[in-house]
């Protein structure tokens, strides 16, 4: 470690904008807007080197005595700069002390404001502001803040008092108190209302509950809260939520956070401050248009705690939901707003992104306290990628690689049905997109004990804080009641791509009786009605409009924007690797062509057979006890199975599709429930007892490992036979009705070479007697899928009886690993949270493993047939992680679940794009 401790002020700045990993997000943004010349209040920031080594060190060591003296000696210079001193008899400093990792974990990690007050250092201030109110304000939040986060005294000790005494100032002032909860007294009564003198008895009170809390009194040596406070800024990296929001997010936990020291400003000196939250353009729509919230005479934590509704930046968003008119900050401080906007265009052009800002005007003076990259939704990254494009502010490639693939799926799910009936209940803002139906629940325990039941839930709060978030993550969508666009409900559920109506103001939320109360309004604004919705009542969100509905409401598909398009075809233009799908019907063929898929990858037979008509044809031929029987039920089997691959070529025209030929052990089409059993007896006028005897028979102890794939062809080669037949019979129909046909036939859960010679002699001498029969030839492929660890480490064996080989990575996984694909999913998330395995290998390629038998099998069989076509069908086809490794393997395409299509086109550009980037700089 070289410094520790990194300044900005006054015009200059020791660090910049590209030190995120060294400052965190939030002291390179300071740097850099400070080095830009726009009004920062001065500061320094504790690198996260220094977190790292106090993590090491172990927190009994402390912060070690070369870092002290840094910061005695940049607290000096911060000094100067604002012509304050910490704890100075006259115009005494204060300071925030702000945590800030390298990527931004909102609400996550702690911060101290206000610090550097004492009783003498509070008296200073009323002198020197004429406002005694603000001054004991700020004592007093700052001890609640400093002892909850430094001392670990809960808040709500501190909260308590404060309540007493608002109920007991609303009780003189004559206001009919009784009748109100916390809540609703909190919203009548803030606390800006609470005179001084009650604000001093509390701050008495609030010193008692330390010294009993604590054994020790609350410190008032300035110089000792800040060694405090810095130390709880760099534990809080360990703090629960914050690893909860870590592991959802991937933050490797070695990061660390810098700290961050900062003479505050204030937003509640009077009505000539307010402090405010803006993002250079709209996070949930994308618009190029400044965006924002504020409120006069407040401080910063205010707009984002939820605590007021905030109010909007411009004049134009006066009147949305949740706001007042005339309330806009271009109305009320049109010099400061100007301000604010030309310092937004500067951002924007020199970050060549969206910026997410804080600001803070004192007295009339404005200040910014944060800029950062924002978050966005996914329908809002996709605009503004393609949209800065043709502002020339960054290129295709910069478009392409800005769109996080894995959130396009937000853009892919359904909206509410238009023509759908609705009881409207409420609106409130639209704080992230998409449309949900679920239970109303009032906790975030209860949101995951009720999703875990398997019950769809929305959770609804007063607002949310972070303690919330795994409930948050279990609920289908959220509700709040107060809090703006930029609260924490809003920017937490905007980055899970959660569905999110916040600040519904109408509903009054009761935990103890579990309801919420929702004023309905006439169109004149007059109160209607009074509606009551209890915990377990279903109700509907829509998070693009705000609006809450009564019931469930139907949901109709996406719809897809123009630069969605735009992005994907700059993506198409990108990528190498050919993006087909999974699709095993007519209409999943459809869906997958919609989304751009260039083929089937993995049409899975067997799914034909569990549909109603056929299933009793299946059972038949599973039942039969002769090839001749057999081949009868196999016959009532055939026109289907012909008439959906009829279909499923119809739709995918002119693209190669490859059918798999049946791979399930059969037991898995025997019916389970005895009512089943029993009908099949009737049907087949077979004695159940003989079924029952069938189906032990059938019974396997490994059935993964059993008689499944080409095994069951080996012994009943009339079942392929069929198939063969049927996709060829089908491809010449289609063929003669002028349409191009690519059947592409694979043998799946092959190992060796004679058994797939014996697949292909079936292969070829059905198509040779089909086309014969019919007077036509359709080209084919015939392969086989690699599965297997032995049908990987010999592929260059199997390639000179194959033309392709797919990737079945899901079995491939499960045999390399020795992991049940079924029963794994009781120990495996224990594995990945103790770090035991870096991802679900099921989800994620497990490359180190898996990817080096598939790596294997490319070479060796690329060394035999060079124009072996090979792709990828398990699961990890659409993963964007994993793609990238079969990008690197040169496969000729990645198969996925349809709705995946757009997803893994996205990451096949991107894979592309950065092995062309790293290629150069290598
Ligand atoms: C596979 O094993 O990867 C595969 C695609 O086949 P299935 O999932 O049907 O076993
Ligand atoms: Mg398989």
């Amino acid at each position: 470690m070289g410094r520790y401790v990194y300044l900005f002020g006054g015009g200059k700045a020791d660090g910049d904008g590209t030190q995120k990993e060294l400052l965190g997000g939030k002291g390179a943004g300071l740097a850099e807007m400070t080095r830009l010349g726009i009004p920062v209040p001065p500061g320094f920031t504790i690198s996260t080197e220094v977190a790292v080594d106090y993590a090491v060190r172990g927190a009994e060591y402390g912060l070690r005595d070369e870092i002290r003296s840094e910061v005695r000696a940049a607290l000096v210079t911060v000094e100067s700069l604002m012509k304050r001193k910490l704890g100075g008899a006259e115009r005494p400093l204060l300071v925030s002390v702000r945590s800030g990792a390298r990527a931004s974990m909102p609400g996550m990690l702690d911060t101290v404001l206000n610090l550097g007050i004492n009783d003498d250092v509070a008296r200073t201030l009323a002198k020197e502001t004429g406002n005694e109110r603000f001054a004991f304000d700020a004592y007093r939040r700052f001890i609640m803040m400093y002892s909850d986060i430094v001392l670990h005294v809960p808040r709500a000790k501190f909260e308590e008092h404060l309540d007493t005494v608002r109920y007991d100032v609303a009780t003189k002032r004559g206001l009919a108190a009784s009748q109100w909860n916390k809540e609703e007294l909190k919203r009548r009564l803030p606390d800006s209302e609470i005179p001084a003198s009650e604000l001093q008895k509390l701050i008495a009170v609030y010193k008692d509950v330390v010294t009993r809390e604590t054994g020790k009194p609350f410190p008032t040596d300035p110089e000792l809260q800040l060694w405090g406070a810095i130390r709880a800024v760099f534990e809080s990296w360990n703090n629960a939520r914050a690893k909860t929001y870590r592991k959802m997010h991937g933050i490797p936990e070695t990061w660390g956070t810098a700290c961050n020291v900062q003479a505050m400003v204030f937003g509640n000196l009077g009505d000539d401050s307010a402090t405010g939250v803006a993002f250079s353009r709209d996070p949930s729509t994308g618009e190029n248009r400044f965006f924002g919230e504020w409120l006069p005479n407040a401080q910063g934590e205010d707009v984002v705690a939820g605590i007021r509704t905030p109010l909007p930046l411009r004049r134009e968003a006066e009147g949305a939901a949740g706001s007042e008119p005339d309330a806009s900050l271009e109305g009320k401080m049109p010099e400061a707003f100007q301000q604010l906007v030309e310092i937004r265009n500067r951002l924007e052009k020199h970050f060549r992104d969206m910026q997410d800002i804080e600001f803070t005007i004192q007295q009339n003076q404005l200040f910014l306290l944060q800029c950062r990259n924002g978050k966005r939704t996914a329908r809002a990254a996709v605009r503004m990628a393609v949209e800065m494009v043709g502002e020339g502010l960054i290129d295709r490639k910069e478009a392409i690689l800005r769109v996080e693939p894995s959130s396009i799926d937000q853009l892919l799910h359904p909206a509410l049905d238009p023509k759908a009936e609705k009881t409207l209940l409420a609106r409130g803002l639209p704080a992230s997109p998409g449309a949900v139906s679920g239970e109303v629940v009032f906790s975030a325990e209860d949101a995951e004990r009720r999703s875990g039941q398997g019950i769809g839930v929305i959770l609804v709060r007063v607002e949310t804080s972070p303690e919330d978030v795994a409930g948050m993550k279990a609920a289908l969508g959220v509700l709040t009641a107060r809090g703006g666009m930029t609260s924490h409900a809003a920017v937490v559920a905007r980055g899970m791509g959660k569905c999110c109506v916040a600040g519904c103001s109408a509903i009054s939320v009761d935990y103890d009786e579990q309801v919420m109360l929702i004023t309905i309004y006439a169109d004149d604004g007059t109160k209607k009605d009074t509606r009551r919705v209890k915990a377990g009542d279903v109700i509907t969100l829509d998070g693009s409009s705000g609006s809450v509905y009564l019931g469930r409401v139907p949901t109709a598909p996406a719809a897809l924007s123009e630069e969605f398009a735009e992005l994907m075809e700059w993506a198409d233009d990108a990528r190498k690797m050919r993006v087909r799908a999974n699709a095993d019907t007519p209409l999943d063929a459809r869906t997958a062509r919609n989304f751009g898929a260039e083929g089937i990858g993995l049409c899975r037979t067997e799914h034909m057979f569990f549909d109603g008509a056929r299933i009793p044809a299946m059972w038949e031929m599973i039942l039969a006890t002769t090839r001749l029987s057999r081949e009868k039920a196999l016959e009532k089997l055939l026109p289907f199975q012909r008439a959906d691959f009829i279909g499923i070529f119809r739709e995918m025209k002119g693209l190669p599709v490859t059918i798999r030929l049946l791979d399930p052990p059969l037991h898995e089409f025997m019916p389970h429930e005895s009512a089943q059993l029993e009908k099949l007896a009737l049907d087949t006028k077979t004695p159940i007892d003989e079924l029952k005897k069938r189906s032990v028979e059938l019974h396997e102890f490994n059935p993964m490992l059993g008689h499944r794939g080409c095994r069951l062809a080996v012994t009943y080669p009339e079942i392929y036979e069929m198939q063969v037949r049927a996709i060829l019979e089908a491809a010449c129909e289609v063929a003669k009705e002028g349409l191009d046909v690519l059947p592409e036939i694979m043998i799946p859960l092959v190992i060796s070479r004679p058994e797939l010679d014996r697949m292909k002699d079936l292969v070829d001498r059905i198509a040779a007697r089909v086309f014969a029969e019919k007077g036509c030839r359709v080209p084919y492929l015939f392969g086989t899928m690699i599965e297997l660890p032995r049908a990987a480490l010999l592929a260059g064996d199997l390639a000179e009886g194959a033309e392709f080989f797919s990737f079945g990575t899901n079995d491939l996984t499960q045999a390399t690993m020795g992991l049940s694909r079924d029963d794994a999913g009781k120990f495996l998330p224990v594995y990945v949270e103790q770090g035991l395995l870096a991802t679900d290998p099921f989800q994620s390629l497990d490359v180190a493993g898996v990817g080096a038998l598939v790596r294997h099998a490319c070479e060796k069989s690329r060394a035999v047939r060079s124009s072996m076509k090979l792709g990828v069908c398990g699961e990890h086809g659409g993963d964007p992680a994993s793609i990238r490794f079969f990008h690197e393997q040169k496969l000729a395409y990645v198969s996925c679940s349809p709705f995946r299509v757009p997803i893994a086109r996205l990451a096949a550009a991107q894979a592309a794009l950065s092995t062309v980037a790293s290629d150069a700089t290598a």
